[in-house]
């Protein structure tokens, strides 16, 4: 794939985010960088890095998709309900169970993602 300026400064935005960002936060932050860039071809650059792999999408429970850089270390996500903060996690005990999972049910797993829905324990409010 050609690194056309667009590509270059999507791509970087994706690696530098701690966050899951959507394609309106990756707009916004590539104005920064390249105050020229339109809507249409942050989406139309994300779809491409998209279809080539670079990047994923993740539908967490909105309908808003959050990107990430396509990782060679797999992990799941945890979904912080009253922040919308996405926590990366992985545990190897659960990597395990789940390959077992698909083992009894007589698969062979070549991808599982799971994502936890939560509220934080810490900031509870207390009456
Ligand atoms: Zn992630």
């Amino acid at each position: 794939m050609r690194m056309t300026e667009p590509r270059r400064v999507i791509l970087g935005i994706l690696m530098r985010a701690k966050d899951h960002p959507t394609a309106d936060d990756i707009y916004r932050r590539a104005r920064e960088e390249y105050k020229a860039i339109s809507v249409a071809t942050v989406y139309r650059t994300i779809n491409l890095l998209e279809a080539a792999g670079i990047i994923e999408g993740c539908l967490f429970q909105s309908n808003c998709v959050h990107y990430e850089v396509t990782n060679a270390q797999p992990h799941d996500h945890l979904i912080d309900l009253d922040t919308s903060r996405v926590v990366e996690f992985r545990y190897e005990i659960f990597d395990q169970l789940k390959e077992n999972i698909a083992k009894d049910l007589g698969y062979r797993m070549a991808d599982c993602r799971v994502e936890i829905y939560a509220h934080s324990l810490k900031n509870k409010v207390t009456e």
